[in-house]
């Protein structure tokens, strides 16, 4: 369903798993999200920095060539007002303090609920 808050925001998906950047790419189409996508931490740099538009970037921490964290980084550089929120796996929960340390705005951890994912973004973005 459209989702009156986050309609025409601009979210960049990063993750390098394709199931997962799909199922991603479906919740947030339904919302009404442009979305763009990134299959590595370089890419995502290259797009955030491309973008100054973007509203919010949804980082998988565990990427190839570079990083979430290197990349936040990078981005943080120049974009620190951004809304970047980590996606963490279950397993790597004891990361939550060394997300939020880093710079992340917040994370939501795999799987990630369709219900979950909108709440997030929707609180980031009123958080602002
Ligand atoms: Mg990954």
């Amino acid at each position: 369903m459209e989702n009156e808050f986050l309609k025409g925001k601009k979210i960049l998906i990063v993750e390098d798993d394709l199931s997962s950047r799909l199922y991603l790419n479906k919740i947030l189409e339904k919302a009404g999200v442009v979305i763009l996508n990134a299959g590595d931490g370089q890419e995502a740099v290259d797009v955030a920095l491309n973008n100054p538009d973007l509203d919010i970037i949804l980082m998988d921490i565990q990427l190839p060539v570079m990083d979430g964290y290197t990349a936040l980084n990078k981005i943080r550089e120049v974009r620190q007002d951004l809304i970047i929120i980590a996606q963490t796996a279950y397993g790597l929960l004891g990361d939550k303090e060394k997300i939020l340390n880093s710079g992340f705005n917040d994370y939501v951890i795999k799987p990630i609920l369709s219900q979950n994912l909108i709440e997030k973004l929707i609180t980031n973005l009123k958080r602002k």
